[in-house]
């Protein structure tokens, strides 16, 4: 009776341990890493340390590594890339992401782990995203006799500037590595609050295009405009003209955004000059619409530069960058609907919520490799609870968003750990 007592409590104690148990036991190590990372944070394309940093926890906790792995199409970049392996048996292979970079943000939380890095922060919370990532990569190998398959678990570069996933599938990530059966991650959501997970059937995120546009003129001097063809006025025009392409051209069924976020043109107050010059940047939904759009941005820019008088000569040069392009984020219905349950499972059905299609965008849906992968993205909630009630939650890449460490954390962990559990279970 008394050994069967005490087998009982052995058993329990080694075998019959929750999952929060473990993640509570890891979080004061991870809070401590996320601060770190919190306190060092690198711009795209420069994630050396973070990456270091991933690479060697993960070979310390048993997983393969391969570091610096990428490729991006602008010669002599380095692609951070980091892919962790750990085979497991015959059984699916499941791709885990995080990204890495920051953002050229100058950080006013006042934390006392605030950016050391003038200008450069965590702002987005990728930071967060890398902590989640080792302590649920800490999680399978220590619960190792719960699941079988291959799990890669990889840490993108360059997500904010939509390039990392491209240079990590460039690479042959999919030829190179085993080639996944499901593709899944988290991102962090500041008016979420901490605690909670929201998920989303279906598209979640926009496709994005980076478009400039140069309005040509013929300049001289500013008291004679009418010897000129003036390419300030014409942008003026221009601002507001493609405006209506949102609101005159496009169902209010299909969500489009055109923000023009630069202008500049000129040097002096009394110089009409040759040339203004416009970054955009368009989201859109559906590929028909975002086509459509892109197409009357052109006729929009030339119609108005036309209307003007300036001529076919000088009209206005339209640049799209591919290399800064997102397609959509599309989360597998079925994926989705099931991970949602295994989380409900873990940290609780009141806990999980259903989300709404944002504007922002991601390029993790690249991963999904044309939608012939399934792939799913799930919200972790990262704002304080109360702040959003009241309206003053800072949003993503705000200089002033501060998650709560020990509750998005120890959310995020358990989160991630029960979606690949879930699609890995023995
Ligand atoms: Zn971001
Ligand atoms: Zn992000």
């Amino acid at each position: 009776m008394r050994y069967l007592l005490i087998l009982s409590i052995l058993a329990t104690s080694a075998f019959g341990q929750s999952l929060d148990e473990r993640v509570r036991r890891e979080l004061p190590s991870l809070v401590e890493t996320y601060k770190k990372l919190h306190a060092a944070p690198e711009l795209s394309t420069q994630e050396k340390n973070s990456s270091a940093l991933l690479a060697s926890r993960l070979r310390e906790l048993g997983y393969e590594v391969t570091e610096k792995f990428g490729q991006y199409a602008e010669p002599g970049l380095t692609s951070y890339g980091v892919v962790a392996v750990m085979k497991n048996g015959d059984g699916p292979v499941v791709l885990v992401r995080t990204d890495m970079d920051a953002l050229p943000v100058a950080e006013q939380t006042g934390l006392p782990y605030a950016s050391a890095n003038a200008g450069v922060m965590h702002a987005c919370g990728h930071d967060i995203h890398m902590t989640t990532l080792l302590g649920t990569a800490k999680m399978l190998a220590d619960l190792k006799s719960q699941w079988r398959g291959t799990a890669i678990l990889i840490g993108q570069p360059s997500e904010e500037i939509a390039r990392g996933a491209a240079a990590m599938l460039r690479a042959g990530l999919y030829e190179k590595f085993p080639r996944p059966a499901y593709a899944v991650a988290l991102h962090d959501w500041a008016l979420l609050p901490a605690g909670k997970v929201s998920y989303r059937p279906g598209f979640i995120m926009a496709a994005s295009d980076a478009i400039d546009i140069t309005v040509r003129g013929q300049g001289g001097h500013g008291a004679t405009p009418e010897k000129t063809k003036d390419p300030v006025v014409v942008a003026a025009d221009l601002v507001l003209a493609l405006q209506r392409i949102v609101s005159r051209e496009t169902s209010a069924l299909d969500p489009v955004v055109l923000t023009v976020g630069s202008i500049h043109g000129g040097t002096k107050r009394n110089i009409i000059p040759d040339e203004v010059k416009l970054l955009i940047t368009l989201r859109t939904y559906k590929s028909e619409v975002r086509e459509r759009v892109l197409a009357a941005i052109e006729r929009t820019a030339k119609g108005v530069a036309a209307t003007a008088g300036i001529p076919a000569d000088l009209a206005p040069v339209i640049t799209i960058h591919p290399g800064e392009a997102t397609p959509a984020t599309y989360n597998d219905p079925a994926l989705v609907e099931r991970l949602a349950g295994a989380v409900r499972r873990e940290i609780g059905a009141s806990e999980v919520v259903e989300g709404d299609q944002v504007m922002v965008s991601e390029d993790f849906g690249r991963f999904s490799d044309n939608r012939k992968i399934p792939t799913a993205m799930l919200f972790l909630g990262a704002g304080d609870p109360a702040a959003i009630t009241s309206g003053a939650a800072p949003a993503l890449h705000s200089s002033k968003f501060a998650p709560p460490p020990e509750v998005t954390l120890r959310t995020g962990v358990r989160t991630l750990t029960a979606m690949v559990l879930e699609l890995m279970r023995r």
